[in-house]
Formats: C-alpha cells, structure tokens, sequence
C-alpha cells in the first residue's frame, strides 16, 4: 500500500547520539572502551524504584513492580573506577569531549551556552548505577540545510552513556549491566519534530551524521551512534522510538510505525463500529487449569509440572483483531504479549485468535471459551504462569486491550533489528531535570568559542572539491577519502612519502575495505606504520604491490616493525645489479622470441619479470630497464 505521508501529517523528530572519540570518560580518567573478558569486578545493587516518570499507569504499580529487582553490574579495572560505580562524585567535566560538541554545534549553526550546567536525568532501568544520567546542554537554536529545507536543531548536547545490558537471570529479576560504557562521553543532537516522510528521516539522520564525523572526533562502527526518533501522526499518538542502531535503518523503522499506527486506529473504529466500551472489558480471570490437566500442549504441561496456574481473561467482540497484522510479523496479539511480559515476567500468551495450535486441541479451546462465557465474537487471552504473573499478565492485556477503543497509546518503544518495534515502557512524563549539585558549572567563554570557531572543520563540499583539485584525484576516490576516518592522514602520507596521490587514496579506502572483508583486523596497524610503509615505498624500498601484504601481517604481530614484516615476507628489494642480471636473464631463456618481436617483446618481457619480482622490484624501474636493454 502506497502512503501519502504528506497527507497524513506525519511528523518526526530525531535525537542523534553518537560517541565522542575522547582520552577519557566524560567524568573521569577511566579509558572510553569495552572489554570483551570476564568480569574482574561484580557487584549487586537493588534497583532503585521510583514513583516519577511513570506517565499514564498506576505509579504504585510500577513502583511495586520495580522492587524485587536486583541488578548485577560487571567491571574491570581499566575501564571504571569509583566513579562508574558511585562510590565517588564524579570529577570535573572533560572539557575535550565540550570542544568537540562546540565544534558540532557550530558546524550546525547553534547558539552556544555561556555556562555548562550538568542536570541529572532520572533513569529507572538500572543502566545507570546512580539512578540519573548526567547530561548538560552546550549549544541551542541551531538549523541544518537538508536539501532545500532548513531543518532546525533543537540543541546539542552532551551526555554520558549508560551501562551496556548483557543479559538477565532468575526471570528478569537479576539483570547484568557492563559498567565499562557508562560515561563514555555522547554527543546529543535533537531535530524539531519538521520531518514529514520515512525517507527524508532518513536523509536528515545521514546529514547529521555527516557532520559528526566531520569533526574527526567521533567514535566509529556499529553501537556508537544511536538514533531515537518521536513520530506522531493526527489521530495517532506520539510514540518515542529508542536505539535504532544503523542510520540506514530509520526510513523502514518510521514506515513501519505508521503502518502500525494507522492499522491500530482503524481497529478502534471497527470496535466503535460495535458499540464496545472499554467498561465492558473487565479484570475477571478465570482459573481454567482444570480445562489443560491432559494437555499436549509443551508450554502448559510444563507450568503445570510446576504447579502454576492457567487463567483466561475474555475481550469481548476482539475476536479477530488479535490476528490483525500490524506491520510485518507483528500483530494486535503480539502488542499484547510484549506488555505481558513486560508487566508479567511471563514468557507469552496464547489467544484464541491462534487457536488450536501449540498443542492446545479444538476440544480444549472450546472447554476454554465456555469457562469464560464467550461468545463466538470474544476472544480469549490465557497464561500459564505462577499466580502473581498470571495475574499481572492479564491485568496488562486488559489495559492494553481497553487502549486499542482509543486507538494508539503513548509508550516508549525499542526498535528491533528488522526496522519492527516492541513495548519498552509507558512513555514518561516531560523528563524531570534537577542540577548535579557534584559539578560546577563550566563556562564557555568568547575566546573559546573563537577558539573553536576558527578551527572548524572543513565543511564536506568544499573538501571534496579540494581533494579532486589539490590531489588529481577522481571524484570517486575523493569521495570515498572525504568521507573516511584517514582523511588527515591521507594528506599528510602523500605530503612527505611523494607516493602517488591515487595510489595512497586507494589503499587506505578499497584495500582497507576489502582486508577487512578477509578478516584483516585493520585497527591493529597504527598511523604511524602506515605511514612508514607509505615512506619506504616512496623511497623504493617497498613495492606499492607489496603494501597490503605488509599492513596483514603486521595486523597480526602487533609488536614486530615493518623491518620484521618485509624480512618475514622475503620482501627485500632487488637491488639495481640484481635486477640487471635477472633482466638480463630472461632475455637471454628467451633470446629466439626477442629478436623476433623487436621493440614489440616489451610487454612479454615486462610479464616474466614481474612475474618474478612482484613486490621486490617496482614496475617502473623494471619498464626502464627493460626497454634500456631493448636498444
Ligand atoms: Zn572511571
């Protein structure tokens, strides 16, 4: 189906987060980086439950769902100190990782603030030890040209990142944070809510992008950037959409939430259509253990094993709606086992909808809509669970299905892999700021921003049409080097190597790409060897044929030199003799065919010689000599 977003009035905004390549955290000396080992440092906390922030449901509901919940968080010693775990206020804010979201900021024409103030942000989730994130604003009122729209930036700002989930235990009642990303310093970038089609989101999350990296200082590679979009449609609701990891993926996550939205607002109206209120659904579960005792059913008879419960809840006049498509594998019913395994630790539901299936018979399900009085137009919901989360479940399919007769509800989602989305959590209230009293504002004087203002950045146009200029470069390579991490040093490699301009653009774009393809754990080899292979190639020591080979294997001995690298690889250059004789060699094997070509044995003779020296000898010395020979 073809959707005129226009004429829906769609409306999106974006909330860009990326990481800021800094030395150190964004509150203390602590490396900005992952570890990938065991854990040197566990500790337990409870989460801390709080009334705020709870939007439309039941704050003691929330509250007494929080309780229970314990949160194993992991270290080791490089990446946290006592300040990740809150055992020490935080130190003074980086004021590297503030330069880098000024330079942002005024790359997007923002209005930079006098005094950094650090707020705190109530986080209820655990991913934060402190139960805040700390976040200051840097710059406002900024405006970006995409296209021929001016979008108009919100702020910039600058945030520490959360701990990182590794997964949950016991249920959901233990989960397990990784300390190492919390305050890693992000740069926020927040849109106005002007973006009216899925593509132009996209678009705009591109340009953005584009500038960040444009500062040369921010982090690179999946889970350093996370967009957050709000999209709202009239009719519909504003729903917050979070973490959508891959900028490529934001058109198909906007597309798929107007789908859903417009499928859940014409489910409201069939169910107007039919006269239902939302006081005709109601909270009464009705215990059908009984009606599973012979079960077949995997799901069930393991519950029972356990001697939980089955209960059912009747939605009256559903019947149908819960196998209603939503987006893509993704139905009313699905909307319904998110919540329920949100609010009930459950696993899932069944629904009569998807009935018989799982092992549950006709006979079963027909036992089942009698114990509850359905009729043939209700639906039923079961769970198989202990008490108190059968009972949560349930409590939180009812209310869910009671929001289906308004329509869409206001939540907070996450996004999925596949561009789908899933229920996170009510959508909060406006979010509840309050003042680190631990740090002192910082201020950005006028000799600072003057200071950063005069370094900005070349803008991307205009250094891309430098590059093709200053380096005859074509506008494919310039291109990709414009838009690479190796810009700067591109620049400098070609500068004092002397190496062809094409020849150094097209290894540190193609070749780095294609090594890494091959498993070439290309971050192993640091600038400066690159820059050394790039001098003995420029001096004629190093084959350029030879270059990747080299840049392998140093990959792999992270401590050896490039000296070691050519000796390992029996890369010594011919020297001019040896050459000479080998020319001269093949020359003579192949006496009959030169004397019958003439001039023309060039190319068959440039062929057998590199065939023998590829990588120890460079073409063209080969070429002169050959055709020095040749007269
Ligand atoms: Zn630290």
């Amino acid at each position: 189906m073809e959707i005129d977003y226009a004429k829906i009035g769609l409306k999106v905004g974006l909330e860009i987060h990326q990481q800021l390549n800094t030395t150190a955290k964004l509150f203390c000396s602590c490396k900005p980086e992952l570890f990938k080992e065991a854990p040197e440092i566990v500790f337990l906390r409870r989460l801390r439950p709080t009334q705020s922030e709870l939007g439309q449901v039941d704050p003691a509901a929330y509250f007494e769902f929080q309780k229970g919940v314990r949160i194993r968080y992991e270290a080791n010693r490089e990446t946290s100190c006592l300040v990740e775990m809150d055992e020490e206020p935080p130190h003074p804010l980086n004021m590297e990782a503030v330069e880098t979201v000024l330079t942002a900021a005024l790359m997007m024409n923002a209005e930079p603030v006098d005094e950094v103030h650090v707020m705190r942000k109530t986080v209820i989730d655990g991913s934060n030890t402190t139960g805040f994130q700390r976040t200051c604003v840097i710059a406002l009122d900024g405006c970006i040209k995409v296209g021929a729209k001016r979008i108009p930036i919100q702020h910039a700002s600058l945030e520490e990142d959360a701990a990182r989930k590794t997964g949950d235990e016991e249920g959901g009642k233990v989960i397990r944070y990784r300390i190492d990303r919390l305050g890693i310093p992000l740069v926020e970038v927040a849109t106005a809510p002007v973006i009216n089609s899925p593509a132009e989101a996209q678009e705009v999350a591109l340009a953005i992008g584009k500038i960040l990296r444009d500062t040369g200082r921010v982090m690179r590679g999946l889970g350093t950037i996370r967009q957050d979009l709000n999209v709202s449609i009239p009719n519909g609701a504003l729903v917050e959409i979070k973490g959508v990891q891959e900028l490529e993926l934001i058109s198909r996550v906007v597309e798929y939430e107007v789908q859903r939205q417009l499928n859940l607002i014409s489910i409201s109206e069939e169910l107007k259509k039919k006269k239902m209120e939302a006081a005709a659904i109601n909270e009464e579960f009705v215990d059908v253990t009984d009606v599973f005792k012979q079960t077949k059913c995997k799901v069930i008879q393991k519950a029972l094993e356990k001697h939980q419960n089955v209960k059912a809840v009747k939605l009256p006049k559903f019947k149908g709606l819960l196998k209603r498509e939503l987006m893509p594998n993704f139905r009313l019913g699905t909307e319904m086992a998110d919540r329920a395994r949100f609010w009930g630790r459950v696993g899932g539901i069944f629904h009569t909808d998807e009935m018989p299936a799982y092992g549950v018979a006709a006979e079963e399900v027909e036992a089942l809509r009698k114990a509850v009085n359905a009729s043939e137009e209700d639906a039923v919901v079961f769970v198989a669970d202990a008490p108190e989360n059968v009972a949560d479940a349930l409590r939180a399919v009812v209310e869910r299905a009671r929001e289906a007769l308004s329509g869409v509800p206001a939540e907070t989602r996450a996004a999925n892999a596949d561009g789908t989305t899933r229920y996170m959590r009510p959508r909060p209230g406006a979010a509840r700021m309050y003042p680190e009293t631990d740090i002192p504002p910082s201020l950005i004087t006028n000799a600072f921003v003057r200071r950063v203002r005069q370094n900005l950045p070349e803008p991307a146009e205009k250094k891309l049409e430098r590059l093709m200029k200053e380096y005859s470069l074509n506008e494919k390579l310039a291109k990709q080097i414009a838009d690479s991490e190796h810009s700067v040093l591109f620049e400098v490699i070609v500068k004092e190597s002397g190496v062809s301009a094409t020849t150094v653009a097209a290894f540190l774009t193609e070749t780095l790409k294609a090594l890494k393809r091959d498993g070439v754990q290309t971050e192993k080899v640091s600038e400066e060897q690159i820059k050394e292979i790039f001098r003995r190639v420029g001096s004629g020591e190093l084959a350029k044929e030879a270059v990747a080979d080299v840049f392998g294997w140093l990959s792999k001995h992270e401590s050896k030199s490039l000296r070691d690298a050519m000796n390992a690889l029996g890369l010594k250059m011919f020297s001019k003799q040896e050459l000479e004789a080998l020319v001269d060699r093949v020359i003579a094997t192949n006496k009959q065919s030169v004397e019958k070509l003439g001039k023309n044995a060039f190319g068959m003779l440039m062929g057998l010689v590199m065939k023998e020296v590829r990588g120890k000898a460079s073409p063209d010395d080969v070429g002169t000599l050959i055709r020095e020979k040749l007269k």
